[in-house]
């Protein structure tokens, strides 16, 4: 059997909603453990794509900038992408009818899968999390969150799927990010209108859940789950 494909998953969304947004991992350490992925960097400044490798920055003012190893992040998932299915969308489709797409091809609901998505998209919806300070509510900072929408570009969806039986560690279903070819436009994804491009669907073996272990906030965190649960269907 081959090196089974582990999704590297720092932190849990759930302490993020909570408010712990400071960064603890660093990027070095985080692009380690995988080439593709999303998350977002300390204090909430804005949505992390992890493309090929690279790490970049999109935030609320609609700039983007490749990150430093050393910056740190409260939340990402990576993972080293292997396309188990491959294929070409050719004709226009909503982000809802290409999904319905991608899921023919899962084998069952209960794993997740790594998304990644080369074409260009007649509209692209995103949006950026606006930089906030550690112990904001993450529902509320969201409410003031700058969205962006363009027409005709081309770049990369990058992302996990998450099974419903894993909601609150991630985020259940998709969590997309974006990033032109040109590295000028992305942010995490809220719809799209793909006008043509290549589909890659990736398998995950494992899940490689890290916590926070010296951070004494996350430690001692009062999580108010049936807050959260609420905060997360808002918010994501
Ligand atoms: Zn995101």
């Amino acid at each position: 059997m081959s090196e089974p494909i582990k999704l590297f998953q720092y932190n849990t969304l759930s302490a993020l909603m909570s408010g712990l947004f400071e960064g603890s991992l660093t990027i070095g350490e985080l692009l380690e453990q995988g080439d593709l992925g999303i998350g977002t960097l300390d204090e909430i400044d804005g949505e992390l794509i992890v493309l090929d490798g690279k790490a970049y920055q999109a935030r609320g003012d609609k700039t983007i900038t490749e990150v430093g190893t050393d910056v740190k992040v409260p939340y990402a998932a990576v993972v080293f992408h292997q396309a188990e299915v491959i294929f070409k969308q050719r004709f226009e489709a909503s982000n809802e009818e290409l999904q319905t797409r991608i899921e023919t091809y899962y084998d069952g609901a209960n794993l997740f899968r790594s998304i990644k998505i080369h074409g260009t998209f007649a509209k692209m919806h995103v949006r950026m999390i606006p930089k906030a300070k550690e112990g904001a509510r993450f529902a509320d900072v969201a409410t003031r969150q700058p969205e962006y929408t363009v027409d005709n570009v081309t770049g990369t969806i990058v992302g996990i799927w998450t099974p419903e039986m894993f909601h609150g560690v991630s985020v259940a279903g998709y969590h997309l990010h974006f990033i032109t070819d040109d590295h000028t436009f992305g942010g995490h994804v809220i719809d799209y209108v793909i006008s043509e491009g290549i589909v890659e669907v990736g398998a995950v073996d494992q899940l490689d859940q890290r916590f926070p272990v010296q951070d004494r906030k996350y430690l001692f965190a009062k999580l108010n789950l049936e807050e959260l649960k609420e905060d997360i269907e808002k918010s994501e």
